[in-house]
């Protein structure tokens, strides 16, 4: 079952959310704000990383096959 990690936009708290269903929508457990930012990894991962590594290959994007 998925574990989704959110982050309070109200007051920061950090923590994981248990989603046992679909329409489950998670709150901050500290303050009970639902204003979350979702977190895909843990702090400091920049997104775009691995997408990086696939352009080295062809910088441009145009090159034949
Ligand atoms: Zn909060």
């Amino acid at each position: 079952m998925p574990i989704f990690t959110y982050k309070c936009k109200d007051c920061g708290e950090v923590f994981d959310f248990l989603m046992l269903n679909k329409s489950e929508k998670p709150k901050c457990t500290k303050c009970g704000s639902k204003k979350l930012e979702k977190q895909f990894a843990a702090f400091g991962v920049k997104m775009g990383a691995s997408s990086s590594t696939n352009s080295s290959s062809c910088p441009t994007g145009t090159c034949p096959l």
